[in-house]
């Protein structure tokens, strides 16, 4: 009998479930876009293997966080495990892999944003974190701040068992030479006392981000970064500044940047996008598009965005060469792309 019971029971929980994806209906919409970073991305310069290895890392990222998705895990879940995928790898500018200072060392800036809560975290300066997003998330979710740096930031980690790496982890001989081209031409080898960090078009791609909407409604970013080449010691971009390069409200979108950080925070590129849906009634894309293809233009602010709205519309606008991104949309179809196309 009470087998009988649960039996029907069951049966009536799941049954408008079956009815609505019997008509074809999508239940819920659920989708991811991450992107590995913009900027001057020329196909003469990249072999037929790294092309390969950065669509199919790309792919691995909006997998994992796909996964998650339809599992019913939330769209927090989703890009941070994205992110770990992109941090993990040294084809990103982001962990392992991650650009020099003008002091030959890597600093890394992570920020994570919830649009449900609006709660976010924030991290800048990290030198030893193996996966700044992780420690981002946890100054989210386990402190009442929302932005830490450097050692301190790092001492909260330690407290919470975040892994540590040594910072030669992060470094590849790609990136060293990348330091060694941008010093010699500068003809200053370490930290001058001007800084030059040359525009963003040349070279310096890379930071990786993630945005997606889960089956609740609810929408998150992430971003992650090692910032620019030769960037002076000290030096924090736009990634973990809220709203300059990642923001997320359910209200109207989850956005994620790359780009040459100084002009995206001037221009507080991400909120700037969700206020030009909020009080202007612009869709996504038009906010989006406003945003990278003229504000930030005009400004001279190379980059791009990833961004996401509550009904799972997903665009991508950059204004250099290129970007890594990819996305898997609301009907499940599954695209990377590097070149504008
Ligand atoms: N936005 C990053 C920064 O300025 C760099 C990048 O996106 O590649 O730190």
């Amino acid at each position: 009998m009470r087998l009988l019971l649960a039996g029907l029971l069951t049966a009536v929980a799941f049954a408008p479930l079956h009815a609505a994806e019997e008509k074809g209906a999508p239940a819920r919409p659920i989708a991811i876009a991450v992107h590995g970073g913009a900027g001057t991305i020329s196909r003469e310069e990249l072999t037929a293997e790294q092309e390969k290895a950065i669509h199919a890392t790309l792919r691995e990222a909006l997998e994992q966080g796909h996964a998650i998705l339809r599992e019913g895990g939330s769209s927090l879940d989703a890009v941070t495990a994205a992110v770990k995928v992109l941090e993990d790898s040294p084809l990103f500018n982001a962990g392992k892999g991650a650009v020099f200072n003008c002091a030959g060392i890597n600093e890394l800036d992570a920020a994570i944003m919830d649009g449900s809560t609006m709660n976010a975290g924030a991290v800048a300066g990290l030198k030893q974190t193996k996966n700044p997003i992780e420690l981002a998330r946890l100054v989210m979710e386990q402190s009442p701040h929302v932005l830490l740096i450097g050692e301190g930031a790092e001492s909260f980690g330690r407290q919470h068992n975040i892994a540590m790496v040594d910072p030669a982890y992060f470094q590849t001989p790609e990136r060293r030479r990348q330091l060694d081209e941008v010093q010699k031409r500068e003809g200053v080898v370490g930290c001058g006392e001007e800084q030059v960090v040359e525009d963003f078009d040349e070279d310096r791609y890379g930071t990786v981000g993630a945005v997606a909407l889960d089956a609740g409604g609810n929408l998150a970013a992430a971003t992650s970064t090692g910032g620019m080449t030769n960037k002076r010691f000290g030096r924090v971009g736009d990634v973990p500044i809220i709203g300059a390069g990642t923001y997320a409200d359910n209200a109207t979108a989850a956005i994620s940047a790359t780009g040459h950080g100084e002009y995206f925070i001037r221009a507080v590129a991400a909120h700037d996008i969700a206020a030009r849906m909020a009080y202007g009634g612009l869709s996504l894309a038009e906010a989006a598009n406003e945003v990278v293809m003229k504000k930030l233009k005009d400004m001279g602010g190379g980059g791009g965005v990833i961004a996401v709205d509550g009904k799972g519309n997903i665009v991508m606008p950059f204004n250099t060469s290129g970007m890594y991104r990819g996305y898997i949309d609301v009907k499940g179809e599954t695209k990377t792309a590097i070149f504008a196309e």
